[in-house]
């Protein structure tokens, strides 16, 4: 991972303007579903220029920290899975080529009471789309899983195709792929803003003006910043995670503990987490993951706290002290990221409103955006080079909120 954050580092342009000003499409920030829309862009052939505002990857947006589950019983809602299905493929398509490893799979064990929303909700997805799930009353699972300390009626479903994919590394490879076909990338460059010009597209930044045919907008939580139409859609919240060290490590090891959610009766969303990955392979702090997937504090992405606090903390313990018996030690890292989420949670993926075939717009993520990144780039690259997509997002379209 570090020799290819170096390559990408000499690769990308940092300072000097490219030669050339005038592009087919200009990426605005070049992160998570930004470096999958670089990629699919160039490799269609498009002259492309993606601005990043800070280096790449980074910790001040929503990709940092090491590994994002990716699942497709997808409790949110069954229009997901289809997306998934070319997600999965798409990962593996990035894995073949670049022969690196982004797709881990470990198995997911989904925690809850059977009436909970997202054991419904798995549940629905695994039987409208034939997703193999496996369901344990609360004496197989204990007896299969010790780790974990369940109340009395939870269910437990395991869906075995589930695991987490690596952000820093699939964000990486893919601003790799997309310099080798030839797409301009210039980090530590600001987008101050943008506007139509004739039938062209005028982008202003701390390094100087360009111009483009046609515009991708992937700025993730800045995304309002960009587009003040949006500013009442999108809400940036600040959102902790942890690696804790367990009092029995050995047993949430990878191979022995899979990735994990769990649906309280008590609280909001879902806590989760990931096994202890093994030292060397990823990047990133080693310990027993975890967060809270729910909206945290309502935050400006210039002004939000980074800094973690104890309030952080007590949340996550509530987790490991309710339901993992010997899965706290002591805390080692603890770091913050940001969500952008949209008033249902769904994302948008569409024409920014009033620029119908010329500015697609991908944002509000809503916490539950990265598994996606290998298939919302190439939508993105349909809607601005075909005039159309045969992926199914009609469902994430942008005018369903008010402007
Ligand atoms: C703690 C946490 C846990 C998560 N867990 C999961 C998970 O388990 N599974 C899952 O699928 N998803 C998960 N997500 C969600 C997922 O990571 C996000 O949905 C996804 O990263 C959003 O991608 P993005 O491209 O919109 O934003 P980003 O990756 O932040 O990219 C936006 C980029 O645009 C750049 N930019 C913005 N404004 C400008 C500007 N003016 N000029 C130049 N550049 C600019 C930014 O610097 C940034 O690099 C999680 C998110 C967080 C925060």
């Amino acid at each position: 991972m570090e020799e290819l954050k170096k390559k990408v580092s000499n690769t990308v342009d940092q300072s000097g303007s490219p030669v050339d000003k005038h592009f087919d499409v200009i990426v605005l920030g070049v992160g998570s579903m930004g470096s999958a829309a670089c990629y699919f862009l160039a490799r269609s052939g498009a002259k492309v220029l993606g601005l990043e505002q800070f280096d790449i990857p980074h910790e001040m947006g929503s990709h940092a920290g090491q590994s994002r589950i990716i699942r497709k019983a997808y409790f949110e809602h069954p229009d997901y899975v289809p997306l998934l299905e070319s997600a999965y493929a798409n990962w593996k398509e990035l894995e073949r080529i670049t022969q690196a490893e982004v797709y881990i799979k470990t198995g997911l064990l989904y925690f809850g009471k059977p009436d909970h929303q997202v054991i419904k909700g798995v549940l629905e997805s695994a039987g409208k789309y034939r997703i193999p799930v496996e369901k344990l009353d609360n004496r197989a699972a204990t007896a299969r899983y010790p780790q974990v300390s369940l109340p009395n009626g939870y269910t437990t479903l395991l869906e075995p195709d589930a695991g987490f994919v690596t952000p820093e590394r699939a964000i990486l490879l893919y601003t790799d792929q997309a310099i080798q076909l030839g797409a301009v990338i210039k980090t530590k460059t600001a987008v101050f803003h943008w506007k139509k010009e004739g039938d062209d597209y005028t982008v202003s930044t701390n390094q100087g003006e360009f111009r483009c045919k046609k515009l991708v907008i992937t700025s993730g939580p800045w995304t309002a910043k960009l587009v003040p139409a949006l500013k009442q859609t999108l809400t940036v919240t600040r959102q902790v995670i942890a690696w804790v060290i367990p009092r029995k490590p050995a047993s949430f090891e990878w191979g022995r503990w899979p990735c994990w959610m769990i649906a309280d009766e008590h609280k909001p969303g879902i806590y989760y987490g990931f096994p202890i990955l093994p030292v060397g392979r990823f990047h990133g702090p080693i310990g027993f993951k975890l967060a809270h997937h729910t909206p945290g504090m309502v935050s400006d992405t210039d002004t939000v706290s980074r800094i973690p606090t104890p309030e952080d903390e007590a949340n996550l313990a509530y987790c490991l002290d309710k339901y993992f018996p010997d899965g706290y030690a002591n805390t080692h890292v603890m770091k913050t990221c940001l969500y952008t989420n949209t008033p249902d949670e769904h994302f948008i993926i569409d024409y920014l409103p009033g620029h119908e075939g010329k500015v697609a717009i991908a944002a509000g993520f809503s916490g539950h955006g990265f598994k996606f990144v290998s298939v919302v780039g190439e939508i993105l690259r349909d809607l601005v080079l075909s005039g159309s997509t045969s992926h199914p997002i009609g469902f994430l379209h942008a005018k369903r909120f008010p402007a």
